[in-house]
């Protein structure tokens, strides 16, 4: 097992004792790591999508990573599938991504909303791999304030069509099928989740964001829903109750991509010590310059600053896992949640910055593994709720009702 992964589940040991059956998940997910390692690298610096993502998880059964095995997945726990990002963030961003919106934002949310007729259709061919998911709330005109979202649905024929646009969806144009947020025709409450097919008529692929900034290896695309049929059935959650769908997507979908980002950090410390400890300038190892030593400091204190408030989410989130009705236990993992994104997206960011200067020229170029997490990286702190958003989450939830400074 890859070294520093080894030591984040002894150190995650001492919060909560992760049983025999966790553990050998996260074998299987360091097995995958190795497997995808180089297709991750030459799809990146292709700029290409990523299929062996798929094809590799697949293979290990870890598609179903999040899911109870009633459902056909592998049931990790919260702790164990952040365990598991942090891993996936070694090798880059965009397998992070692939896996918190097809097992987190997505999968989770079936399993926690879905009628049974929706987890029997969905979430066990989800869990299997046979099908891929994302999660469809952006739009070009609703992004930080999702309440503002333009897509519609209106019931027709004993099913609902649905109008709009879906902007800057990952695994947009590679699902199968979509959690899909409207509003009724002419409203702007009671908005609803959908679970919609990508093959049903009226579904279409408007656009793939093809000039980012790094995250190449992640699909993302503009989708058009142009009087598009759902049938009755494949409302997720209660009718007007979508809101809850997005939001508790997010919290769970937050623990991951900061746990993703955990993993950038230590790849970041890994790559930084090895470097200095082969590269010769002035005479002598450049790991023996005070000034490179503090960049290496530096990486090592994010990374501690990232590692435990992401945990401590992930362990609280067990614990509403099995208490879903304590709303203040609720309310504390929402807070932690955010804490861990915002807290690790941006220590990740500051960390792969410092890499890339320890590594010189070399660290300005693709081919090494810190400039293609400094590329990364910085979406972390936009999606799933950009820094401010979070700030301003945090602050509310401390400050309590009658303070929320956004909605
Ligand atoms: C690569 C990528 C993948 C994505 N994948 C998905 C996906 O799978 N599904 C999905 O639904 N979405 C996805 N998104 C969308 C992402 O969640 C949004 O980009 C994000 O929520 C920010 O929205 P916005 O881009 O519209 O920025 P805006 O909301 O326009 O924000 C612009 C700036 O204004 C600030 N701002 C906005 N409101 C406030 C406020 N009240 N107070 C202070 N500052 C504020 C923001 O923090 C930001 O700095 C993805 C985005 C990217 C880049």
């Amino acid at each position: 097992m890859e070294g520093s992964f080894s030591e984040s589940i002894r150190l995650a040991n001492r919060l909560r004792e992760l049983t025999d059956e966790q553990l050998v998940i996260l074998e299987r997910v360091d097995e995958a790591c190795q497997e995808l390692l180089l297709p991750e690298f030459e799809h990146y610096i292709a700029h290409q999508y990523n299929p062996e993502t798929h094809r590799v998880l697949k293979k290990y059964n870890l598609m179903g990573l999040t899911v109870s095995p009633k459902y056909g997945g592998v049931g990790a726990d919260s702790l164990t599938w952040a365990l598991a990002l942090e891993r996936y963030g070694q090798l880059g961003l965009g397998v992070v991504t692939f896996v918190d919106v097809h097992c987190l934002l997505a999968s989770l949310a079936i399993q926690q909303w879905g009628s049974d007729y929706l987890k029997e259709r969905y979430l066990t061919r989800a869990a299997k791999g046979e099908v891929v998911l994302a999660y469809g709330l952006t739009e070009p005109e609703a992004g930080s304030e999702p309440t503002s979202l333009k897509t519609s649905y209106e019931e027709e024929d004993g099913g609902y069509v649905l109008n709009g646009t879906k902007y800057l969806i990952s695994n947009g144009s590679v699902a199968d099928s979509l959690i899909i947020f409207a509003y009724p025709k002419g409203k702007k409450e009671e908005m609803s989740a959908f679970l919609v097919d990508s093959k049903s008529e009226g579904f279409s692929v408007a656009m793939h964001l093809e000039e980012k900034i790094g995250l190449f290896t992640s699909d993302t695309a503009m989708l058009e829903l142009s009087n598009c049929k759902v049938p009755k059935e494949n409302v997720l959650g209660q009718l007007g109750k979508g809101l809850h769908v997005a939001y508790s997507a997010l919290l769970n979908g937050r623990i991951g991509i900061g746990s993703g980002c955990v993993g950038i950090i230590e790849d970041c410390l890994n790559s930084v010590t090895e470097r200095v400890k082969s590269r010769v300038q002035h005479g002598k190892l450049i790991g023996k310059h005070q000034l490179v030593q503090r960049h290496l400091a530096n990486i090592a204190m994010n990374l501690e600053m990232a590692r435990w408030p992401t945990y401590f989410a992930a362990v609280e989130k067990t614990r509403l896992d099995a208490n879903p009705a304590d709303l203040e236990l609720r309310n504390r993992v929402d807070l932690q949640s955010a804490i861990a994104k915002r807290v690790a997206s941006r220590l990740a960011y500051e960390s792969a910055d410092s890499a890339v200067q320890v590594f010189g020229g070399f660290g300005y170029s693709l081919l090494s593994p810190v400039a293609r997490h400094l590329c990364d990286a910085r979406v972390a702190r936009i999606y799933e709720g950009t820094d401010e958003i979070m700030e301003l989450k945090i602050a509310s939830l401390i400050l309590g009702k009658g303070f929320e400074a956004y909605s």
